[in-house]
């Protein structure tokens, strides 16, 4: 991977390969810093429908962090064969089985067993993690003992109408499941889908009463966890307003003005 530079900071050209966070193993090969850059050890946060997800993927192939999902380790273990479960994964799982949440003490050992991939010289995004007060003290401790310094929490910030209006205009195929929007990706026809001719449907959680609920509670939940980096002077409110391109490098600005 060749390094690229732009506005002072090193870009990396793809995203790196996270199979040790998801499986809960070594690191093969290790990650190093670009070459003049540095390596960003960031948290991720923002409600749904902020556009998180892509700015994580930005994030990753452009500054070089390893994507350290705790959703994609769930996603990823559910499909696993048991022999290939860590123990806390195997623990977390039989929570999510019967529909009660993880708590914190599991999705702590959890992390505790991929410690390395925070070692990681090329740094990290951690994403789904911590998202209680609890956690992000237990994190605070692993990386003491691991020598490591949290540079910051990115947390993305829409007003709720924004959002409501970007999650609102989707539409999905009762057929293939495809996901098309009204204003940003609209199928050939009104309502049919372009894939399979199948009929486009508003899902239930795209709602805008279910949105608002999701979003109340996202807010209810994360309260404390911002206010707990704001006291450390490690919160990041970057507005997530305009296109990804455009969030990317008001998030970049953000950073560099923290080095
Ligand atoms: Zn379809």
């Amino acid at each position: 991977m060749k390094p690229v530079r732009q506005n002072g900071i090193f870009f990396m050209a793809q995203k790196r390969d996270n199979s040790a966070w998801i499986k809960g193993g070594a690191i093969s090969g290790g990650g190093a810093p670009p070459s003049g850059g540095r390596a960003w050890r960031l948290i991720l946060l923002g409600a749904p429908g902020v556009g998180k997800g892509t700015q994580a993927d930005l994030l990753c192939e452009r500054l070089g962090p390893l994507h350290l999902s705790t959703g994609d380790v769930f996603r990823a273990a559910k499909s696993a064969p048991a022999s290939e479960r860590t123990p806390a994964i195997e623990r977390a799982l039989g929570y999510m089985q019967r529909g009660e949440l993880v708590p914190d003490e599991t999705v702590i050992d959890l992390v505790r067993e991929r410690v390395a991939c925070l070692r990681d010289a090329g740094g990290f995004l951690l994403d789904g993690f911590p998202r209680t007060v609890v956690q992000a003290e237990a994190l605070r401790q692993l990386m003491q003992a691991e020598q490591l310094t949290l540079d910051g929490v990115l947390d993305y910030e829409l007003p709720t109408a924004e959002v409501i209006q970007r999650l609102s205009g989707r539409r999905t195929c009762a057929g293939c499941k495809a996901v098309f929007h009204v204003v940003t990706l609209p199928p050939k026809r009104e309502g049919v889908c372009d894939h399979c001719g199948g009929q486009l449907y508003q899902r239930e959680d795209d709602r805008p009463e279910s949105i608002q609920v999701r979003l109340d509670a996202y807010a209810k939940s994360t309260l404390p966890l911002t206010e707990y980096y704001r006291k450390l002077d490690l919160l990041i409110p970057i507005s997530a307003t305009g296109s990804p391109e455009e969030i990317f490098q008001r998030t970049l600005e953000a950073l560099q003005a923290r080095v």
